[in-house]
C-alpha cells in the first residue's frame, strides 16, 4: 500500500491552484510522531506533503520514523527552504525529492506567488544533489499557464540530472480548490503531447512510463474517464493533518477513520473503509492524481512491475518514436468529446497580494464552505 501525509496546511507559496496556504491548520493540532509510528512497515510509497511539509520543526524525527517503514519514501516540497532538508539528505540519501517548479522564473512566481522561487530551487535542488541525493527532482502542475513550457522543463531537468515529474489541476481537498478547470483543454492537451513524444525519444525508462502517466493526465484534460480504474482505499490512502485517514485527497467524503484514536487495523479493515472501496468503486469523477495513477499503474501482486496495459503501450510506443514514427494519440484519446467548461473562472494570481488567511481548527468541521470538490 502507499500512504501519503499531508503533514501541515500552513505554507509558504501562495499558489492559485492551491489555497491551503489560504486555510492553515494550528501547529498544536497537527499530526503527532505518536501517531505517525502507527503507521505499519512495509509501505510501498511513502509520500510527506503538505502545505509546505519543511515548515514542520520536528521533520527530522518525522522521516526517522517514517523512512524504516517505506521501500521508497519521497518529501514534497515548494524549494523555498530547501536547506531544511539537507539533515535529511545527509542522513537518508536516498529520499526521493520533488520541488514544485511550475517554469521560468516569471511563471513560476505568478503561479505559485514566488519572489526568486527559480532560482532558490534549482539551487537547492542541485545542493542536495551535491549532498549526495539519489533521487532529486522538480514538478509541475500542468495548466494553461505553463503548458507551453513543459518540454523546456523536461530539457531543463535533464541538463542538471534532476528528475522531471508532473500532474495537473485538481480540485480536491487538500487544495481547499473546486475551481480548477483548464481554460483551453485542446490546447493544453497538445502541449501534454509534445512531452510524451520527447520523454519517449530518451533512454531513461523511468521516463516512457511517465509518458505514459502523462497520456493519462491528457486524457484528464480533455474530461474523458480515467485510463486506468482508481484503486483508492486498496493501494493508497491519504492523512491529513488531523491524522484523519482517507481513500483520496479528493472527497472528503471518502474517510476511513482518525489514526490518533485508532490503530491501522482497526481503520483498514472497519465498515467504513469497506464503505469508502465501494464509493471509489463506482467513483465517478474524471481525477488522474499521481496517487492514483502511479498505483493503477502497477501490477497488483508485484509493485515492482507495471501491469499490461501501460507496459504494451510503452513499448508499442517507443519503439514507434525510435523509428522515426509519432505517437497516434488518437488511437487513445477521445478529441470528439472535450467538454466546453461554461463556467470555468480563470485562477488569481497572489505574487505581492495581501490575503486574509482562516485558520483551521482541529474540533471544527472540515472541508466545508468551499463548494463540492468535483473534476470533470
Ligand atoms: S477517481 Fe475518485 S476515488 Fe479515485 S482518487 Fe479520483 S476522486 Fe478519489
Amino acid at each position: 500500500m502507499d500512504v501519503c501525509v499531508i503533514l501541515t496546511y500552513r505554507c509558504n507559496s501562495r499558489c492559485s491552484m492551491c489555497y491551503a496556504w489560504q486555510n492553515p491548520t494550528r501547529t498544536e493540532d497537527e499530526i503527532s510522531l505518536d501517531t505517525l509510528r502507527k503507521i505499519p512497515s512495509g509501505i510501498n510509497y511513502l509520500n510527506l506533503t503538505g502545505g509546505e511539509p519543511t515548515l514542520r520543526k520536528d521533520l527530522l524525527e518525522i522521516v526517522d520514523i517514517l523512512y524504516p517503514k517505506a521501500m521508497t519514501f519521497e518529501i514534497s516540497s515548494n524549494g523555498l527552504l530547501a536547506e531544511r532538508l539537507e539533515p535529511v539528505i545527509k542522513k537518508y540519501p536516498c529520499t526521493k525529492i520533488r520541488f514544485s517548479l511550475e517554469g521560468s522564473e516569471p511563471t513560476n512566481s505568478r503561479i505559485r506567488g514566488e519572489k526568486d522561487g527559480y532560482r532558490k530551487k534549482i539551487e537547492g535542488l542541485l545542493r542536495l544533489k551535491a549532498l549526495g541525493g539519489e533521487d532529486i527532482g522538480f514538478g509541475a502542475v500542468i495548466q494553461d499557464d505553463n503548458a507551453g513550457e513543459l518540454v523546456e522543463l523536461f530539457r531543463l531537468s535533464r541538463k542538471y540530472g534532476l528528475e522531471f515529474a508532473t500532474s495537473t489541476l485538481h480540485n480536491g481537498f487538500q487544495f481547499h480548490k473546486n475551481d480548477n478547470v483548464p481554460y483551453d483543454r485542446l490546447k493544453v492537451a497538445g502541449h501534454i503531447g509534445e512531452l510524451v513524444t520527447e520523454m519517449l525519444k530518451g533512454f531513461n525508462v523511468k521516463n516512457w512510463f511517465r509518458a505514459y502517466l502523462n497520456l493519462g493526465l491528457m486524457a484528464k484534460v480533455l474530461g474523458q474517464e480515467r485510463i486506468l480504474k482508481c484503486t483508492a482505499a486498496t493501494d493508497f490512502v491519504f492523512i491529513d493533518p488531523w491524522s484523519d485517514v482517507y481513500a483520496c485527497n479528493v472527497r472528503p467524503d471518502l474517510k476511513l477513520g482518525n489514526l490518533e484514536t485508532q490503530e491501522w487495523d482497526e481503520i483498514m479493515n472497519s465498515p467504513l473503509a469497506e464503505e469508502a472501496r465501494a464509493k471509489v468503486d463506482q467513483c465517478t469523477h474524471n481525477c488522474w492524481m499521481v496517487g492514483s495513477a502511479k498505483a493503477a499503474m502497477r501490477h497488483p501482486r508485484f509493485v515492482k512491475i507495471p501491469r499490461a496495459a501501460p507496459l504494451m503501450w510503452v513499448v508499442y510506443n517507443k519503439l514507434k518514436v525510435t523509428f522515426g514514427g509519432t505517437i497516434n494519440f488518437k488511437r487513445y484519446l477521445d478529441y470528439s468529446n472535450v467538454p466546453e467548461d461554461k463556467e470555468v473562472s480563470h485562477r488569481k494570481f497572489f505574487l505581492n497580494e495581501n490575503v486574509r488567511k482562516r485558520l483551521q481548527r482541529k474540533d471544527e468541521p472540515h472541508y466545508q464552505g468551499f463548494g463540492e470538490f468535483f473534476n470533470r
